[in-house]
């Protein structure tokens, strides 16, 4: 989608001919939700949405909550998580299961439609570093296409290369067979085989504890008692997009193509600089509520000028207020913290918004977007939820 503009891109200096949902797509059609123009060219839009957008969408904390919650994304369904092209590299996303008592927590997922949700252990090789550490790497069904160095690139990614193998997680090639009997799956073992020297696997096959994954033999664990988060750069990337693109949709005298934002922009589009220097995935909640009866899941969005005069954009995903049903049980995220960069200029002290979600789709909205109150109680500044009956969503 093109249109005409004379602005430059804020990441490439082409014009800015992009139409962008700042707030991602894929977490569903809002109300009142304003698109960002004049800002950022569609090739820019495209490439940042297909290597940030996409791999949060399937293995994120809030990729959990929206298939928790069964909002379905732009083309009507959700896609099922921690499965996509990139699912090699390192995930965006890792969820653990603590086992009481386990050397090692490994990874699990979100079984697609529970209600109440509950997970599950997914297929997985855990290895241990000479330094008796643990790791883990997931293994999705590869095509019978792609040769078999994917696993060595893996354990590459992974920082694996002097590790020894001693666990895994996978299914039989034959679950009717006694579990002393079992082989993994040949696909499996045909990866296993190119990824060690030969020699190598046979030594270690005695040594490696082997948990068969078929239908009631490995329990299903309870999400909410058991979900660890674990950060990596590019959600971190994907946090810090959002929040810039939110800054620059909600005050137009920012272009974003100030020198001030020059980090932000090389971190988002090119992954440069550590994430600690810009994000907070573990940040204080800004929200105070003040007791109103809050109904519903919300996002809520805050950007304002803190007192080193940072351009910060602070953000709550999937806040759960009070329950209306277990459809809209959510795991809990922690606050987020965006620093954009020095630059003390705001059209205002402070812009926030709130998504509120609705229980079902309404006219094809998933929720809507309205402005938060803001408003200081005991000396601190903060948010409020707005009394949402009979406002009208607007920006
Ligand atoms: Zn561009």
């Amino acid at each position: 989608m093109t249109r005409r503009t004379s602005a430059t891109c804020a990441y490439c200096r082409e014009l800015a001919d992009g139409r962008e949902d700042w707030f991602p797509r894929w977490l569903g059609r809002h109300k009142g939700m304003q698109l960002l123009v004049d800002r950022i060219c569609d090739a820019c839009n495209q490439s940042l949405g297909k290597s940030l957008d996409q791999p949060m969408s399937r293995e994120s904390p809030q990729a959990v909550n929206r298939a928790l919650m069964q909002t379905p994304g732009r083309h009507g369904k959700s896609p099922h998580l921690f499965s996509h092209k990139s699912q090699q590299a390192q995930p965006p996303v890792v969820l653990n299961v603590a086992a009481p008592g386990a050397e090692f927590q490994p990874h699990a997922e979100i079984i697609p439609g529970s209600n109440p949700p509950r997970s599950q252990i997914v297929r997985q090789l855990i290895f241990e570093k000479p330094d008796g550490t643990r790791g883990s790497i997931r293994i999705s069904h590869i095509s019978p296409k792609e040769d078999e160095k994917w696993l060595r690139r893996a354990i590459e990614n992974y920082g694996f290369e002097s590790a020894r193998l001693v666990e895994m997680y996978c299914e039989p090639d034959d679950p009717s067979k006694a579990v002393d009997q079992r082989k993994p799956v040949a696909w499996l073992r045909r990866a296993l085989l190119a990824a060690f020297p030969q020699s190598a696997i046979q030594a270690q096959e005695h040594g490696i504890q082997v948990n068969w994954l078929v239908d009631g033999e490995v329990e299903a664990l309870n999400v909410a008692a058991t979900l660890r988060v674990e950060v990596n750069i590019d959600y971190a990337r994907a946090l810090a997009k959002t929040a810039f693109h939110y800054a620059l949709t909600v005050d137009r005298t920012i272009t974003g193509r100030e020198d001030e934002f020059q980090g932000i922009r090389r971190f988002i589009k090119d992954g440069i600089g550590p994430p600690s220097d810009f994000v907070d995935a573990n940040a204080r909640p800004f929200l105070i509520d003040s007791g109103t009866a809050r109904r519903g899941v919300h996002h809520f969005l805050l950007v304002e000028v803190n007192r080193v005069d940072e351009l910060v954009v602070r953000m709550q995903y999937f806040v759960p207020g009070s329950r209306i049903s277990g459809a809209q049980d959510v795991l809990g995220i922690s606050p987020v913290r965006v620093v954009l960069g020095l630059y003390p200029h705001l059209s205002a002290p402070r812009l926030g918004h709130a998504i509120r979600l609705f229980e079902k789709k309404v006219d094809g909205f998933d929720g809507e977007i309205l402005p938060l109150e803001l408003g200081q109680v005991d000396g601190l500044w903060g948010v409020f939820p707005p009394p949402w009956a009979g406002r009208k969503p607007s920006m």
